[in-house]
């Protein structure tokens, strides 16, 4: 019940600010958003916003359509929980803290591991509030005790328990390989945290000069093609396709890395391309994955020339110090001197640029902790493929398949210090080579006592959320009750944009963990993908494109259930939309047209209505009661069925459409004349349209349905006594109310009432003005005979005649519409003034002719013809048409009232 007490007036116009709060607090305060029992449970776990600050409209998306799938499933009676949670987001936290910390002038290894950790948590608290904070303006009905962080207590003990599993079972190992490091993050990063972008660049064809079989300089020499001349000191070979003639005699053979006179064999491999460049390939196993692998092949050395920060280090001989960049102008200058050059061209490519600090990727060769992914991939595809779980919309299926069945080793270790710290030890005592996983801390070395120093790095933040469905109910804990009750969840939705981040990761990770979990291994049922919200111009919201629309400001401006409205009928899966005022202001005002409508309802019941909605077959139900009941009951089948199949936009707008287009634009019209004679049906039934209505539209405009609810609620208490409209039940349609005969009678009542408004409008009669019409009623003739009151009042048609046959209307000095249900024929005496109008025509026929006089003399003239341009006597012929058809018209207009 509202605080304010019965009875109070409703306001002329809806106010979210005066409702919103206290609407929301009402929920919190009945506890209705925690689990509260039920045959079957449904759960979604909201994935984790990045806490890097505010919530944008995405994130909206995603609170709109989650809240809207609890709800409806927690007014269906399922025990329902939505557990909200906030990821720690590694490697945009750390970068932010850094750059907090470089705008003071220091770094975060100047001031150390665990002050700079202080500064990450400050503003991680700060942000998490804020985004809860924000969660509730959206109206999420998320259990707040529940709340999880990726970064917790109970999240590290999952993800430290799942490290060691995967590490005792071989999945996890620590190896050398290419990797692809950000220089600028001083990290590595995954394969999918690198965007490719075209570069201008070019091809520098070098020549290697060869060697020959005694090892002394020749004029021979080898010419290979590259982008990247930096990389030449970290050669270890040149290779060529066995059977290029080209190059042939030179297998085998040494030629000369150019930068530093180096001896490097030449070496045969099949995989190189004949046809590329020009046939040989430079080998540069530190730098480079597809040389990397060749280096495997032939046994070759790997160099790495590159430090951390993006400058060439000690191996790279006289470019040591010098910044990637400036080493490449270096290398070429050189080259160019020494006339080892022979050509460049330019070369546009697509380079890997670092998804967070934009920095030009580097692959090098580092030692790193990877998650061996195929026997993990294997029951995640046969899971998705075997429909135990499945993707809406369907076609993103392949898109996942595709990715696990080319999936590559996972590389998960980090160098950044904010996250979950590897837990993994190692012996520090002379020999000892000890190297202990644990889930505990632990004091000393299992082997010899010794003391132990815990690795450096972190976990990409991806291993953490990627065990979020169980990581949030309890796990590790397998008896944890919420894991018991709610795992699998059932549904998983989020963008499409993280499926190969996120959704893959879960389903393998999950998999693994639950795999003997009695109550099933799969975390979700249903991955429900939404697509990409745009700005009004249709590109990606951005701040440097200045076209970002804030949500908290659209709910400022129209309230949460507008902004929530527009981004729910602007959704389908997997497909991206535009938020642009229109959409929102149309939710605003669907917002007030709700208010209207319960208004009016309340104020024509007055405070002693019995709003008792008569029993299907009652006799007190006439037609158009039985046609609006009828109706509703279809919106209401259709709805259920539409967010069955995740059509939410449509569920919306057939609930919209007959709300408006049916409900409130005719029967609540009809409804008036009904109360005005003092029949008092049309308000119970009025009423009990509303409250399904509100029931309907409750998961996706919270708010105004609720404070709608809770007034009628007053004259009209819930049958099930539910306290709120929140927890009150969903209506499942009453095929009993179904009454094709009243469907078809009332379409045809408004095909008539449009028939009439048309006409009017075609002969521009005053809004005011009553007129004379007939109504041919054909088949429709009783129900027009009943509701001929009512056509006449919303046609404003009086005298209104409903005749059997056209045979009984007149036929001369009418005008006349021919329906699929019959005829509306209005005399034209009725429509205007007759003398008025024939003085009105008259006039203007005296206008148009003179017009019409004025340019046949103007043509007639010779002179005029001969020495205007063309083109100006084409115009004045072409003004002369326009007016004698006028004036033809104006007549024929003048001789049908005459
Ligand atoms: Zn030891």
């Amino acid at each position: 019940m509202t605080d304010n007490g019965a009875r109070e007036e409703m306001r002329s116009a809806y106010d979210p600010s005066e409702v919103e709060e206290r609407i929301y607090r009402g929920w919190e305060e009945g506890g209705f958003f925690k689990p509260r029992g039920g045959e079957r449970p449904f759960t979604v776990i909201m994935p984790p916003p990045n806490l890097t600050g505010e919530l944008h409209m995405g994130h909206a998306l995603t609170a709109a359509v989650e809240d809207a799938l609890i709800r409806w499933r927690r007014m269906l009676g399922d025990d329902t929980v939505w557990v909200p949670g906030v990821d720690h987001a590694a490697i945009a936290v750390n970068a932010l803290v850094e750059r907090q910390l470089d705008e003071e002038g220091v770094s975060r290894h100047d001031i150390g591991r665990e002050a700079f950790l202080e500064r990450v948590w400050d503003f991680v608290n700060a942000s998490r509030a804020r985004i809860a904070e924000q969660h509730r303006r959206l109206g999420a009905s998320a259990d707040w005790e529940r709340e999880a962080f990726t970064l917790d207590e109970a999240r590290q003990r999952a993800v430290r328990q799942t490290f060691v599993n995967l590490y005792e079972d071989g999945l996890i190992f620590r190896g050398e390989r290419m990797i692809n490091w950000d220089p600028v993050g001083q990290t590595a990063l995954s394969d999918l945290e690198v965007e490719y972008r075209d570069v201008e660049s070019a091809f520098w064809y070098v020549r290697y000069p060869a060697l020959g079989e005694d090892g002394e300089p020749t004029d021979d020499y080898i010419v290979i093609a590259t982008t990247r001349p930096e990389t030449i000191p970290a050669d270890t070979a040149v290779a060529v396709h066995p059977e290029d003639d080209r190059w042939r005699h030179l297998i085998g053979r040494m030629v000369l890395e150019p930068t530093s006179d180096r001896p490097i064999p030449v070496i045969a491999d099949e995989a190189i391309e004949i046809e590329a460049g020009s046939g040989a390939l430079k080998v540069t196993p530190g730098h480079d994955q597809g040389d990397f692998e060749i280096g495997e092949r032939h046994g070759l050395e790997t160099l790495n020339i590159l430090a951390p920060d993006g400058t060439l280090n000690e191996h790279a001989g006289r470019y040591a110090g010098i910044d990637r960049f400036e080493a490449r102008d270096r290398v070429v200058e050189d080259l160019e001197a020494k006339g080892l050059i022979e050509k460049i061209e330019p070369y546009t490519h697509a380079v890997g640029h670092s998804q967070r600090s934009g920095a030009v990727v580097e692959p090098i060769v580092s030692e790193q902790w990877w998650v061996n992914v195929g026997p993990l991939a294997e029951p995640a595809i046969a899971a998705v493929r075997d429909g135990r779980i499945a993707f809406v919309p369907k076609r993103f299926e392949r898109t996942y398949l595709h990715w696990m069945e080319n999936i590559r080793d996972w590389c998960i270790s980090r160098q950044i210090w904010w996250g979950h710290r590897i837990p993994v030890w190692y012996c520090e005592a002379g020999d000892c080579s000890e190297t202990i996983a644990a889930v505990e801390d632990p004091d000393a070395c299992r082997t010899c006592d010794g003391p132990l120093r815990q690795d450096e790095d972190t976990l990409d933040t991806w291993f953490s959320s990627g065990l979020w469905p169980h990581s949030t109910l309890g796990w590790p804990d397998e008896d944890a009750e919420d894991l018991a009750r709610f795992y699998p969840t059932q549904v998983m939705e989020t963008g499409y944009d993280i499926i190969f981040f996120w959704v893959a990761r879960m389903i393998m990770l999950s998999l693994y963990n639950m795999r003997d979990f009695e109550g099933g291994d799969i975390p979700f049922e249903t991955v429900y993908l939404h697509g990409l919200v745009r700005a009004p111009d249709g590109r990606k919201m951005s701040k440097s494109f200045g076209n970002v629309v804030d949500p908290l400001s659209v709910i400022e401006q129209y309230g949460t259930d507008a902004l929530r409205y527009a981004l729910i009928s602007g959704t389908s899966p997997g497909n991206d939309q535009r938020i642009t005022d229109d959409r929102v202001e149309a939710g605003r005002n669907f917002a007030n047209k709700l208010w209207n409508a319960a208004r009016l309802v309340r104020t024509l019941a007055g405070p002693d209505a019995d709003l008792e909605l008569p029993p299907a077959g009652d006799a007190r139900l006439r037609r158009e009661d039985r046609w609006v009941l009828s109706r509703l009951e279809r919106t209401v089948g259709l709805a259920d069925e539409l967010l069955r199949s995740y059509q939410l936009a449509e569920a919306l707008r057939q609930t919209r459409d007959f709300f408006w287009d049916e409900f409130a634009d005719w029967y609540l019209e009809l409804a008036k004349l009904r109360v005005r004679e003092g029949d008092g049906v049309p308000l119970a039934v009025a009423a009990h349209v509303l409250d399904r209505v509100l029931r309907l539209l409750h998961p996706f405009m919270p708010f105004v349905t609720e404070e709608i609810w809770q007034r009628l609620a007053e004259a009209r208490p819930d049958p099930d006594g539910a306290p709120q409209l929140i927890v009150a039940r969903y209506p499942v349609a009453d095929s009993a109310r179904h009454d094709e005969a009243a469907e078809r009678d009332l379409a045809a009542v408004q095909d008539f009432v449009r028939a009439i408004r048309n006409e009017r409008a075609a002969k521009r009669v005053e809004a005011g003005r009553w007129v004379e019409a007939y109504v041919v009623a054909d088949g429709a003739a009783e129900a027009a005979g009943d509701l001929a009151a009512a056509i006449g009042q919303l046609a404003r048609a009086r005298p209104l005649h409903v005749v059997a046959g056209a045979s009984d209307a007149p036929s001369e000095g009418v005008v006349t519409a021919v329906l699929p249900v019959g005829r509306v024929v209005l005399p034209m005496a009725g429509l205007f003034d007759l003398e008025a109008e024939r003085a009105r025509l008259g006039k203007q026929i005296g206008e148009a002719q003179d017009e019409v006089r004025k340019l046949d003399a103007k043509l007639a003239n010779e002179q005029f013809r001969t020495r205007a341009p063309a083109a100006v006597v084409a115009r004045e012929e072409e003004r002369l048409a326009t007016a004698s058809s006028r004036l033809q018209g104006l007549e024929e207009s003048l001789a049908e009232i005459s």
